[in-house]
């Protein structure tokens, strides 16, 4: 969908008409986003991409290899990660997220390709759990294993000293990991001689707040907007009723009540949702790469790694890995509007310009 999309086309793909949505949000809005994609890493480090959603103190992870270079804070955030496999590079960095998550009232859900519970397990081994027991908030990890055609999920407790137990649950994989409102999650296994899980995720549209329309109202900013843009993406009534509440001096609660749909033509624009894709460890055999292309179609950001020169692609095959060349076309055949590069190789030290020209050659062309 191209980015000035009416809102009325949106109502259209959404099925928003019978609330009468289309009558709140009549104007066409540049494509903005609800959520911020950046790379953990330089592109010769380790590969990562970390996803954070403004105003929900949530994150999504692509990947877990070093993860020095986020905060505590922003694991904290992190709800859901997506293991593409489990090659050192990509999970080294569990570690690093479970120090971090121990002994908080969570739970984190992991996924990650075939045999993911035997690398989580064995992670889990590496350490005594003796003291486990006796934390008072209780981690749970919920990790599932993508197969082709199904998910097969295990919960891991804190308090169990992470012993595999209880039942596995089974699902079919139909493509989508994960399906909120405002987003799903899309996955397709591709082959890196070993099942590698590439990404896309897709927003199913987009709720920008106007900051000077909410000073312009006197309302603050807060965890409301969260139950505010939670009640459109759930399509309630636009004629229902809607608190703003707030703490002043402490736990003073302040509140003003509005019509929901006309709180949201005073302060947010709907734009259509982005979708953004990551692709790390494939080889670039042809069937390979036109199932990875129909997992990007239309990607507004395409991350992807280009670990070799063309003039290396031997190696690159050796290796299983895309070259810059190959991942620009791909891009290009996809129909991504940006790519962002990463995972080059070390042999390239302080050449990163010469894979970034090859790709974006390609991609252009
Ligand atoms: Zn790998
Ligand atoms: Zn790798």
């Amino acid at each position: 969908m191209e980015s000035n999309g009416t809102f009325a086309t949106i109502c259209q793909l959404y099925g928003w008409e019978s609330f009468g949505w289309d009558r709140v949000f009549p104007r066409n809005l540049p494509m903005r986003s609800s959520f911020h994609s950046r790379l953990i890493n330089d592109p010769f480090f380790d590969p990562g991409l970390f996803i954070a959603f403004p105003y929900r103190r949530r994150a999504l992870l692509f990947d877990l290899g070093d993860l020095h270079a986020l905060t505590p804070r922003d694991l904290l955030k992190v709800s859901h990660v997506f293991v593409t496999h489990t090659h050192m590079d990509h999970f080294i960095g569990f570690d690093s997220l479970l120090r971090i998550l121990l002994g908080r009232d969570k739970e984190v859900h992991l996924f990650g390709p075939p045999e993911f519970f035997d690398r989580v397990e064995g992670k889990l081994a590496g350490y005594t759990w003796n003291l486990a027991e006796e934390y008072e908030q209780a981690l749970r990890l919920r990790v599932t294993e993508v197969w082709p055609e199904k998910l097969r999920t295990r919960t891991y407790c804190c308090r169990d000293r992470f012993k595999a137990g209880g039942t596995q649950e089974e699902a079919p994989f139909d493509g989508t990991l994960l399906k909120e409102p405002s987003f799903r999650l899309e996955a397709a296994l591709l082959d890196h001689r070993i099942p590698c899980l590439a990404l896309a995720l897709v927003e199913s549209f987009s709720i920008n707040i106007r900051k000077q329309s909410l000073q312009d109202l006197d309302l603050p900013v807060g965890p409301w907007l969260t139950r505010f843009k939670k009640a459109l993406h759930e399509r309630k009534p636009p004629e229902d009723g809607f608190f703003v509440t707030w703490e002043e001096g402490g736990r003073i609660m302040k509140e003003k009540h509005f019509i929901l749909g006309e709180l949201a033509q005073k302060i947010a624009s709907i734009t259509p949702g982005r979708k953004i894709a990551y692709i790390s460890d494939i080889a670039g055999r042809p069937d390979n790469l036109q199932k990875a292309e129909r997992l990007v179609r239309n990607a507004d950001h395409l991350f992807i790694e280009a670990p070799f020169l063309d003039r290396d692609r031997e190696r690159a095959e050796e290796k299983c890995h895309l070259t810059a060349r190959q991942a620009g076309t791909l891009a290009r055949k996809a129909g991504a509007r940006r790519i962002t590069l990463f995972h080059f190789s070390p042999r390239y030290a302080g050449m990163g310009q010469e894979l970034e020209k090859e790709a974006m050659e390609a991609f252009l062309h």
